[in-house]
Protein backbone atom coordinates (compact mmCIF):
# COMPACT_ATOMS: atom_id res chain seq x y z
CA UNK A 1 0.00 0.00 0.00
CA UNK A 2 2.89 2.20 1.00
CA UNK A 3 4.09 1.79 -2.56
CA UNK A 4 0.90 2.50 -4.43
CA UNK A 5 0.35 5.49 -2.23
CA UNK A 6 3.80 6.79 -3.13
CA UNK A 7 2.73 6.12 -7.10
CA UNK A 8 0.06 8.15 -7.13
CA UNK A 9 1.88 10.76 -5.15
CA UNK A 10 4.57 10.61 -8.01
CA UNK A 11 1.65 11.02 -10.47
CA UNK A 12 0.27 13.80 -8.65
CA UNK A 13 3.50 15.18 -8.92
CA UNK A 14 4.11 14.48 -12.42
CA UNK A 15 0.95 17.10 -13.75
CA UNK A 16 -1.59 14.10 -13.68
CA UNK A 17 -4.15 16.52 -13.77
CA UNK A 18 -2.64 18.77 -16.35
CA UNK A 19 -2.17 15.78 -18.57
CA UNK A 20 -5.11 14.18 -17.86
CA UNK A 21 -6.84 17.63 -19.19
CA UNK A 22 -5.25 17.13 -22.08
CA UNK A 23 -5.75 13.77 -23.02
CA UNK A 24 -8.64 14.70 -25.73
CA UNK A 25 -8.95 14.66 -29.08
CA UNK A 26 -6.51 18.28 -29.87
CA UNK A 27 -7.30 20.08 -33.31
CA UNK A 28 -5.46 21.04 -36.04
CA UNK A 29 -4.67 20.58 -39.73
CA UNK A 30 -0.74 20.66 -40.42
CA UNK A 31 1.51 18.17 -38.72
CA UNK A 32 4.56 20.05 -38.32
CA UNK A 33 7.91 17.68 -36.92
CA UNK A 34 8.22 16.10 -34.01
CA UNK A 35 8.19 18.31 -30.87
CA UNK A 36 7.91 16.70 -27.45
CA UNK A 37 8.00 18.14 -24.18
CA UNK A 38 10.49 16.94 -21.34
CA UNK A 39 9.44 17.21 -17.77
CA UNK A 40 10.78 18.58 -15.43
CA UNK A 41 10.35 16.78 -12.00
CA UNK A 42 12.52 13.97 -11.15
CA UNK A 43 13.07 11.15 -13.76
CA UNK A 44 13.89 8.35 -11.69
CA UNK A 45 10.17 8.48 -10.11
CA UNK A 46 8.34 7.51 -13.03
CA UNK A 47 6.91 4.28 -14.11
CA UNK A 48 8.40 1.97 -16.88
CA UNK A 49 6.05 0.96 -19.55
CA UNK A 50 6.06 -2.16 -21.16
CA UNK A 51 3.81 -2.96 -24.10
CA UNK A 52 4.29 -6.95 -25.37
CA UNK A 53 2.10 -7.12 -28.67
CA UNK A 54 0.95 -9.70 -30.18
CA UNK A 55 0.40 -10.45 -34.09
CA UNK A 56 -2.60 -11.83 -34.97
CA UNK A 57 -4.21 -13.30 -31.92
CA UNK A 58 -7.78 -13.63 -31.19
CA UNK A 59 -10.28 -12.92 -28.65
CA UNK A 60 -10.43 -16.15 -27.56
CA UNK A 61 -6.73 -17.96 -28.09
CA UNK A 62 -5.96 -17.28 -24.02
CA UNK A 63 -7.14 -19.45 -21.59
CA UNK A 64 -8.24 -16.32 -19.27
CA UNK A 65 -10.69 -15.28 -22.20
CA UNK A 66 -12.06 -18.90 -22.38
CA UNK A 67 -9.80 -20.86 -24.56
CA UNK A 68 -10.00 -24.60 -23.88
CA UNK A 69 -7.42 -26.30 -24.50
CA UNK A 70 -4.43 -23.39 -25.01
CA UNK A 71 -2.75 -23.09 -21.29
CA UNK A 72 -1.76 -19.72 -20.45
CA UNK A 73 -0.73 -19.65 -16.63
CA UNK A 74 1.24 -16.61 -16.60
CA UNK A 75 -1.60 -14.22 -18.85
CA UNK A 76 -4.02 -15.45 -16.77
CA UNK A 77 -1.69 -14.56 -13.53
CA UNK A 78 -1.20 -11.11 -15.56
CA UNK A 79 -5.09 -11.00 -14.99
CA UNK A 80 -5.51 -12.13 -11.65
CA UNK A 81 -3.09 -9.84 -10.30
CA UNK A 82 -4.27 -7.18 -12.60
CA UNK A 83 -6.73 -5.43 -15.16
CA UNK A 84 -8.67 -7.45 -17.76
CA UNK A 85 -10.41 -5.51 -20.70
CA UNK A 86 -13.30 -7.07 -22.10
CA UNK A 87 -13.73 -4.29 -25.24
CA UNK A 88 -10.29 -3.69 -26.12
CA UNK A 89 -9.82 -2.59 -29.74
CA UNK A 90 -6.69 -2.74 -32.36
CA UNK A 91 -6.86 0.70 -34.17
CA UNK A 92 -7.19 -1.13 -37.29
CA UNK A 93 -7.60 -4.87 -38.51
CA UNK A 94 -4.15 -5.74 -40.35
CA UNK A 95 -0.48 -5.11 -39.20
CA UNK A 96 0.74 -2.33 -40.77
CA UNK A 97 -1.72 0.60 -39.54
CA UNK A 98 -2.72 -1.22 -36.70
CA UNK A 99 0.97 -0.75 -35.39
CA UNK A 100 1.36 2.75 -36.71
CA UNK A 101 -1.93 3.83 -34.69
CA UNK A 102 -0.36 2.46 -31.28
CA UNK A 103 2.56 4.02 -31.84
CA UNK A 104 1.23 7.75 -32.56
CA UNK A 105 -2.09 7.66 -30.91
CA UNK A 106 -3.77 8.48 -34.24
CA UNK A 107 -6.51 7.12 -36.76
CA UNK A 108 -3.82 5.39 -40.06
CA UNK A 109 -5.06 7.53 -42.04
CA UNK A 110 -4.31 10.79 -40.82
CA UNK A 111 -0.69 9.50 -41.04
CA UNK A 112 -0.77 7.87 -43.98
CA UNK A 113 -0.24 4.39 -43.01
CA UNK A 114 -2.94 2.23 -44.27
CA UNK A 115 -4.54 2.04 -48.12
CA UNK A 116 -7.37 0.78 -50.37
CA UNK A 117 -5.46 -1.26 -52.71
CA UNK A 118 -2.31 -2.44 -50.37
CA UNK A 119 -3.06 -3.15 -47.18
CA UNK A 120 0.18 -3.41 -45.40
CA UNK A 121 3.35 -2.99 -46.31
CA UNK A 122 5.70 -5.29 -48.23
CA UNK A 123 9.17 -5.69 -48.79
CA UNK A 124 9.15 -3.85 -52.43
CA UNK A 125 7.73 -0.77 -50.29
CA UNK A 126 8.87 2.31 -50.54
CA UNK A 127 7.22 3.98 -47.55
CA UNK A 128 7.21 4.03 -44.07
CA UNK A 129 5.94 6.19 -40.62
CA UNK A 130 7.13 9.34 -41.40
CA UNK A 131 9.41 11.83 -39.75
CA UNK A 132 7.50 14.12 -38.42
CA UNK A 133 4.95 11.56 -36.79
CA UNK A 134 5.39 11.57 -32.99
CA UNK A 135 5.68 8.01 -31.29
CA UNK A 136 5.04 7.25 -28.08
CA UNK A 137 9.09 6.23 -28.11
CA UNK A 138 9.67 9.87 -28.77
CA UNK A 139 7.81 11.55 -26.40
CA UNK A 140 9.38 9.13 -23.94
CA UNK A 141 12.93 8.99 -24.99
CA UNK A 142 12.85 13.07 -25.09
CA UNK A 143 11.77 12.77 -20.92
CA UNK A 144 14.27 10.39 -20.21
CA UNK A 145 13.34 6.90 -20.57
CA UNK A 146 15.57 4.51 -22.17
CA UNK A 147 13.63 2.78 -25.20
CA UNK A 148 14.02 -0.66 -27.06
CA UNK A 149 11.90 -2.15 -29.70
CA UNK A 150 12.63 -5.72 -29.83
CA UNK A 151 10.46 -7.69 -32.55
CA UNK A 152 8.49 -7.06 -35.27
CA UNK A 153 8.75 -3.69 -36.53
CA UNK A 154 6.45 -3.21 -40.28
CA UNK A 155 6.23 0.53 -40.21
CA UNK A 156 8.98 0.70 -43.01
CA UNK A 157 12.22 -1.04 -43.19
CA UNK A 158 13.98 1.28 -45.38
CA UNK A 159 16.94 2.96 -43.11
CA UNK A 160 14.98 6.25 -42.49
CA UNK A 161 11.64 4.60 -41.07
CA UNK A 162 13.40 2.42 -38.59
CA UNK A 163 12.71 2.15 -34.99
CA UNK A 164 15.83 3.50 -33.90
CA UNK A 165 14.73 7.01 -36.32
CA UNK A 166 11.47 6.78 -34.25
CA UNK A 167 12.45 7.29 -30.85
CA UNK A 168 13.89 4.39 -30.14
CA UNK A 169 17.68 3.73 -28.38
CA UNK A 170 17.73 0.03 -29.83
CA UNK A 171 16.03 -2.32 -32.51
CA UNK A 172 16.21 -5.98 -32.54
CA UNK A 173 14.05 -7.82 -34.92
CA UNK A 174 12.38 -8.39 -38.38
CA UNK A 175 11.10 -5.53 -40.31
CA UNK A 176 8.22 -6.82 -41.70
CA UNK A 177 5.41 -9.75 -41.53
CA UNK A 178 7.33 -13.47 -40.98
CA UNK A 179 5.60 -14.68 -44.06
CA UNK A 180 6.88 -12.35 -46.53
CA UNK A 181 9.97 -12.75 -48.79
CA UNK A 182 8.88 -16.54 -49.19
CA UNK A 183 11.69 -18.47 -51.71
CA UNK A 184 10.93 -19.19 -55.17
CA UNK A 185 11.40 -23.21 -53.82
CA UNK A 186 8.98 -23.08 -51.32
CA UNK A 187 5.68 -25.04 -51.45
CA UNK A 188 3.12 -22.70 -53.35
CA UNK A 189 -0.17 -21.57 -51.79
CA UNK A 190 -0.65 -22.56 -48.31
CA UNK A 191 1.42 -25.82 -48.46
CA UNK A 192 4.48 -24.02 -46.72
CA UNK A 193 2.23 -22.79 -43.64
CA UNK A 194 1.10 -26.33 -43.54
CA UNK A 195 4.61 -27.39 -42.73
CA UNK A 196 6.64 -24.37 -42.19
CA UNK A 197 10.34 -24.68 -42.17
CA UNK A 198 12.80 -21.91 -42.01
CA UNK A 199 14.26 -22.15 -45.30
CA UNK A 200 11.00 -21.07 -46.92
CA UNK A 201 11.17 -17.40 -45.85
CA UNK A 202 14.13 -15.19 -46.68
CA UNK A 203 13.19 -12.25 -43.81
CA UNK A 204 16.13 -10.63 -41.99
CA UNK A 205 16.63 -10.14 -38.59
CA UNK A 206 18.36 -6.95 -37.50
CA UNK A 207 19.94 -5.71 -35.07
CA UNK A 208 19.68 -1.79 -35.13
CA UNK A 209 20.51 -0.83 -38.80
CA UNK A 210 22.41 -4.69 -39.59
CA UNK A 211 21.33 -7.68 -40.76
CA UNK A 212 22.87 -10.15 -38.43
CA UNK A 213 20.73 -13.37 -39.59
CA UNK A 214 19.08 -14.13 -43.01
CA UNK A 215 16.93 -16.19 -43.22
CA UNK A 216 16.01 -15.01 -39.59
CA UNK A 217 15.76 -18.90 -37.42
CA UNK A 218 12.22 -17.96 -36.49
CA UNK A 219 12.05 -21.58 -34.54
CA UNK A 220 14.09 -19.13 -31.84
CA UNK A 221 12.49 -16.17 -32.40
CA UNK A 222 10.32 -15.68 -29.62
CA UNK A 223 12.97 -16.86 -26.90
CA UNK A 224 15.37 -14.48 -28.60
CA UNK A 225 13.16 -11.70 -28.19
CA UNK A 226 12.64 -12.89 -24.76
CA UNK A 227 16.35 -12.97 -23.86
CA UNK A 228 16.68 -9.51 -25.65
CA UNK A 229 13.86 -7.96 -23.46
CA UNK A 230 15.30 -9.66 -20.06
CA UNK A 231 18.49 -8.27 -20.73
CA UNK A 232 17.13 -4.60 -21.29
CA UNK A 233 15.34 -4.39 -18.30
CA UNK A 234 18.10 -5.75 -16.25
CA UNK A 235 20.33 -3.42 -18.06
CA UNK A 236 18.02 -0.07 -17.29
CA UNK A 237 16.88 -1.37 -14.16
CA UNK A 238 18.27 2.50 -12.45
CA UNK A 239 16.14 4.51 -14.99
CA UNK A 240 13.14 4.25 -16.53
CA UNK A 241 11.98 2.51 -19.64
CA UNK A 242 9.99 1.81 -22.22
CA UNK A 243 10.24 -2.06 -24.05
CA UNK A 244 8.03 -2.89 -27.11
CA UNK A 245 7.88 -5.66 -27.96
CA UNK A 246 6.10 -6.52 -30.69
CA UNK A 247 6.20 -10.57 -30.96
CA UNK A 248 6.23 -11.94 -34.64
CA UNK A 249 3.96 -14.87 -33.27
CA UNK A 250 0.97 -16.36 -33.24
CA UNK A 251 1.37 -14.61 -37.45
CA UNK A 252 2.03 -17.74 -39.80
CA UNK A 253 4.33 -19.59 -40.69
CA UNK A 254 4.07 -20.81 -36.81
CA UNK A 255 7.08 -21.36 -35.19
CA UNK A 256 8.02 -22.39 -31.52
CA UNK A 257 11.80 -23.68 -29.96
CA UNK A 258 12.50 -27.40 -28.94
CA UNK A 259 10.88 -26.98 -25.65
CA UNK A 260 7.21 -26.11 -26.78
CA UNK A 261 6.60 -28.40 -29.84
CA UNK A 262 4.12 -30.70 -29.00
CA UNK A 263 3.37 -29.23 -25.47
CA UNK A 264 -0.36 -27.90 -26.37
CA UNK A 265 -3.57 -29.60 -26.61
CA UNK A 266 -4.11 -27.21 -29.23
CA UNK A 267 -1.29 -28.48 -31.27
CA UNK A 268 1.07 -25.89 -32.99
CA UNK A 269 -0.92 -23.03 -32.75
CA UNK A 270 -1.22 -23.74 -28.91
CA UNK A 271 2.60 -24.25 -28.34
CA UNK A 272 3.50 -21.19 -29.75
CA UNK A 273 0.63 -18.89 -27.69
CA UNK A 274 2.44 -21.04 -24.63
CA UNK A 275 5.62 -19.93 -25.87
CA UNK A 276 4.59 -16.13 -25.88
CA UNK A 277 2.71 -17.19 -22.42
CA UNK A 278 6.44 -18.34 -21.22
CA UNK A 279 7.75 -14.87 -22.48
CA UNK A 280 5.48 -12.94 -20.80
CA UNK A 281 6.33 -15.21 -17.23
CA UNK A 282 9.95 -14.30 -17.63
CA UNK A 283 9.45 -10.53 -17.92
CA UNK A 284 7.29 -10.59 -14.86
CA UNK A 285 9.43 -12.66 -13.27
CA UNK A 286 12.59 -10.79 -14.15
CA UNK A 287 10.68 -7.60 -13.23
CA UNK A 288 9.81 -9.21 -9.54
CA UNK A 289 13.47 -10.40 -9.12
CA UNK A 290 14.72 -6.52 -9.78
CA UNK A 291 12.10 -5.60 -7.78
CA UNK A 292 10.57 -3.24 -10.38
CA UNK A 293 7.51 -4.80 -10.33
CA UNK A 294 5.06 -2.11 -8.63
CA UNK A 295 7.35 0.13 -10.69
CA UNK A 296 6.62 -0.96 -13.98
CA UNK A 297 2.93 -1.21 -16.12
CA UNK A 298 3.11 -3.78 -18.87
CA UNK A 299 0.09 -4.03 -21.15
CA UNK A 300 -0.13 -6.89 -22.85
CA UNK A 301 -2.61 -7.14 -26.46
CA UNK A 302 -2.44 -7.80 -30.37
CA UNK A 303 -2.19 -5.86 -33.57
CA UNK A 304 -5.35 -7.68 -34.92
CA UNK A 305 -7.82 -10.50 -34.72
CA UNK A 306 -6.96 -13.92 -35.78
CA UNK A 307 -6.24 -15.02 -39.37
CA UNK A 308 -8.97 -17.21 -39.91
CA UNK A 309 -8.37 -18.35 -43.45
CA UNK A 310 -5.09 -20.37 -41.82
CA UNK A 311 -7.60 -23.02 -40.67
CA UNK A 312 -6.18 -24.84 -37.66
CA UNK A 313 -3.22 -22.20 -37.75
CA UNK A 314 -5.06 -19.09 -37.15
CA UNK A 315 -6.45 -18.07 -33.74
CA UNK A 316 -10.08 -17.62 -32.67
CA UNK A 317 -12.47 -14.76 -32.02
CA UNK A 318 -14.35 -16.52 -29.38
CA UNK A 319 -17.68 -15.14 -29.54
CA UNK A 320 -17.15 -12.48 -31.85
CA UNK A 321 -17.82 -12.05 -35.79
CA UNK A 322 -15.11 -12.80 -38.68
CA UNK A 323 -11.56 -11.75 -37.85
CA UNK A 324 -8.33 -10.19 -39.29
CA UNK A 325 -9.11 -7.67 -41.88
CA UNK A 326 -12.52 -7.32 -40.86
CA UNK A 327 -14.25 -4.66 -39.15
CA UNK A 328 -16.24 -7.11 -37.80
CA UNK A 329 -15.69 -7.20 -34.03
CA UNK A 330 -13.54 -10.24 -34.33
CA UNK A 331 -11.11 -8.27 -36.63
CA UNK A 332 -10.65 -5.37 -33.59
CA UNK A 333 -11.39 -6.34 -30.45
CA UNK A 334 -8.58 -8.02 -28.57
CA UNK A 335 -7.28 -9.89 -25.29
CA UNK A 336 -5.54 -6.88 -23.24
CA UNK A 337 -4.21 -7.25 -19.84
CA UNK A 338 -2.89 -4.69 -17.56
CA UNK A 339 -0.51 -5.51 -14.95
CA UNK A 340 0.97 -3.38 -12.42
CA UNK A 341 1.09 -4.65 -8.98
CA UNK A 342 0.50 -2.09 -6.20
CA UNK A 343 -1.33 0.54 -8.35
CA UNK A 344 -3.99 -1.75 -10.46
CA UNK A 345 -6.57 -3.82 -7.84
CA UNK A 346 -5.91 -7.22 -8.38
CA UNK A 347 -8.54 -8.91 -10.14
CA UNK A 348 -10.08 -5.98 -11.70
CA UNK A 349 -12.12 -6.26 -15.05
CA UNK A 350 -12.77 -2.97 -17.27
CA UNK A 351 -15.43 -3.28 -19.77
CA UNK A 352 -14.91 0.16 -20.90
CA UNK A 353 -14.57 0.69 -24.81
CA UNK A 354 -10.92 1.31 -25.43
CA UNK A 355 -8.15 1.37 -28.08
CA UNK A 356 -4.29 0.88 -28.34
CA UNK A 357 -4.35 4.53 -29.80
CA UNK A 358 -4.76 5.29 -26.00
CA UNK A 359 -1.22 4.03 -24.87
CA UNK A 360 0.20 7.07 -26.66
CA UNK A 361 -1.79 9.49 -23.68
CA UNK A 362 -1.17 6.76 -21.11
CA UNK A 363 2.30 6.77 -21.50
CA UNK A 364 2.41 10.82 -21.20
CA UNK A 365 0.57 10.80 -18.28
CA UNK A 366 3.23 8.32 -16.56
CA UNK A 367 6.07 10.04 -17.88
CA UNK A 368 4.51 13.78 -17.06
CA UNK A 369 4.42 14.81 -20.23
CA UNK A 370 2.92 16.53 -22.37
CA UNK A 371 0.69 15.51 -25.17
CA UNK A 372 1.76 16.34 -29.05
CA UNK A 373 -0.31 19.52 -29.27
CA UNK A 374 0.03 20.80 -32.26
CA UNK A 375 -2.04 17.52 -33.99
CA UNK A 376 -5.43 15.96 -34.23
CA UNK A 377 -4.64 12.90 -31.95
CA UNK A 378 -7.31 9.82 -31.14
CA UNK A 379 -5.92 8.85 -27.80
CA UNK A 380 -7.34 8.89 -24.38
CA UNK A 381 -5.29 8.58 -21.36
CA UNK A 382 -6.29 5.74 -19.48
CA UNK A 383 -4.83 6.43 -16.24
CA UNK A 384 -8.20 6.26 -14.73
CA UNK A 385 -9.23 3.07 -15.65
CA UNK A 386 -6.07 1.11 -14.70
CA UNK A 387 -6.33 3.14 -10.85
CA UNK A 388 -9.57 2.64 -10.54
CA UNK A 389 -10.52 6.48 -10.73
CA UNK A 390 -12.31 7.25 -13.25
CA UNK A 391 -12.78 6.64 -16.90
CA UNK A 392 -10.63 7.42 -20.48
CA UNK A 393 -13.15 9.94 -21.89
CA UNK A 394 -13.37 7.88 -25.36
CA UNK A 395 -17.00 7.80 -26.48
CA UNK A 396 -16.59 7.03 -29.47
CA UNK A 397 -15.05 4.17 -31.55
CA UNK A 398 -14.27 4.40 -35.44
CA UNK A 399 -13.71 1.28 -37.21
CA UNK A 400 -11.28 2.10 -40.65
CA UNK A 401 -10.81 -0.47 -43.32
CA UNK A 402 -8.01 1.01 -45.55
CA UNK A 403 -9.19 4.90 -46.19
CA UNK A 404 -13.09 3.37 -45.29
CA UNK A 405 -15.04 4.83 -42.37
CA UNK A 406 -17.00 0.86 -42.33
CA UNK A 407 -18.41 1.48 -38.89
CA UNK A 408 -18.75 3.26 -35.67
CA UNK A 409 -19.40 2.51 -31.82
CA UNK A 410 -20.74 4.46 -29.00
CA UNK A 411 -21.58 2.84 -25.83
CA UNK A 412 -23.29 -0.28 -26.15
CA UNK A 413 -24.10 0.77 -29.92
CA UNK A 414 -21.92 -0.23 -33.21
CA UNK A 415 -23.25 1.17 -36.67
CA UNK A 416 -22.07 -0.42 -39.73
CA UNK A 417 -22.06 1.95 -43.21
CA UNK A 418 -20.62 -0.70 -44.90
CA UNK A 419 -19.40 -4.37 -44.24
CA UNK A 420 -17.59 -6.41 -46.19
CA UNK A 421 -15.74 -9.71 -44.89
CA UNK A 422 -12.49 -10.79 -44.34
CA UNK A 423 -12.17 -13.44 -46.79
CA UNK A 424 -14.30 -15.38 -49.58
CA UNK A 425 -17.78 -14.04 -51.22
CA UNK A 426 -18.25 -11.45 -48.71
CA UNK A 427 -14.68 -9.94 -49.35
CA UNK A 428 -14.91 -8.81 -52.87
CA UNK A 429 -16.25 -5.50 -52.30
CA UNK A 430 -17.65 -3.26 -49.54
CA UNK A 431 -21.41 -3.35 -49.21
CA UNK A 432 -22.90 0.00 -48.56
CA UNK A 433 -25.35 0.00 -45.89
CA UNK A 434 -28.13 2.14 -46.57
CA UNK A 435 -29.92 2.51 -44.28
CA UNK A 436 -26.62 1.88 -42.22
CA UNK A 437 -26.91 -1.63 -40.17
CA UNK A 438 -27.09 -1.51 -36.03
CA UNK A 439 -25.93 -3.89 -33.69
CA UNK A 440 -26.10 -3.66 -29.15
CA UNK A 441 -22.78 -5.15 -28.50
CA UNK A 442 -23.66 -6.13 -25.16
CA UNK A 443 -26.30 -7.87 -25.75
CA UNK A 444 -25.23 -9.36 -29.18
CA UNK A 445 -21.20 -9.35 -28.90
CA UNK A 446 -21.62 -11.70 -32.25
CA UNK A 447 -23.37 -9.10 -34.54
CA UNK A 448 -25.85 -11.23 -35.21
CA UNK A 449 -29.15 -9.37 -34.91
CA UNK A 450 -29.82 -5.98 -36.89
CA UNK A 451 -31.63 -3.94 -34.87
CA UNK A 452 -31.99 -0.68 -36.59
CA UNK A 453 -35.30 -0.68 -37.29
CA UNK A 454 -35.83 -0.34 -33.71
CA UNK A 455 -33.49 2.70 -32.83
CA UNK A 456 -33.51 5.42 -35.74
CA UNK A 457 -32.54 7.53 -32.69
CA UNK A 458 -29.24 5.92 -32.39
CA UNK A 459 -28.50 5.80 -35.78
CA UNK A 460 -29.83 9.64 -36.37
CA UNK A 461 -27.19 10.53 -33.09
CA UNK A 462 -24.24 8.41 -34.24
CA UNK A 463 -24.61 9.89 -38.06
CA UNK A 464 -24.49 13.24 -36.41
CA UNK A 465 -20.92 12.05 -34.45
CA UNK A 466 -19.24 11.41 -37.94
CA UNK A 467 -20.62 14.61 -39.28
CA UNK A 468 -17.44 16.22 -36.41
CA UNK A 469 -15.28 13.59 -36.73
CA UNK A 470 -15.18 14.41 -40.63
CA UNK A 471 -14.46 18.09 -39.48
CA UNK A 472 -11.08 17.74 -38.59
CA UNK A 473 -10.29 14.49 -41.07
CA UNK A 474 -7.47 15.48 -43.20
CA UNK A 475 -6.19 12.18 -44.59
CA UNK A 476 -2.89 11.99 -45.74
CA UNK A 477 -1.16 10.81 -48.72
CA UNK A 478 -1.00 6.60 -48.29
CA UNK A 479 2.67 5.58 -47.47
CA UNK A 480 1.30 2.02 -48.65
CA UNK A 481 1.04 2.84 -52.49
CA UNK A 482 4.75 4.54 -52.76
MG1 LIG B 1 -1.15 -8.88 -37.53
Amino acid sequence: MHQRLSFLAAFTLCGMTSALAMAQPTTSTSPAPAQVTPAGNDAAKRPNMIVIFCDDLGYGDLACYGNPTIATPNLDQMAAEGMKFTQFYSAAPVCTPSRAALMTGRLPLRNGMCSNRRRVLFPDSKGGLQAEEVTIAEVLQANGYATACVGKWHLGHLPQYAPTQHGFDSYFGIPYSNDMDRVASAPKGRASFADPKVEYWNVPLLRNGEVIEQPADQRTITRRYTEEAVEFITQHQKQPFFLYLPHSMPHVPLFRSAEFEGRSKRGLFGDVIEEIDWSVGRIMETLESLKLDEQTLVFFTSDNGPWLIFNEQGGSAGPLRDGKGSTWEGGMREPALAWWPGTIKPGSVSRDVASTMDLLATACTLAGAKLPGDRVLDSYDLTPVLLGTGESGRELLFYYRGYNLMAVRKGPWKMHLMTQDAYGAGARQPVKQDPPVLYHLEHDPSERSNVAEAHPEVIKAMLADIEVHKKDLVPAESQLER
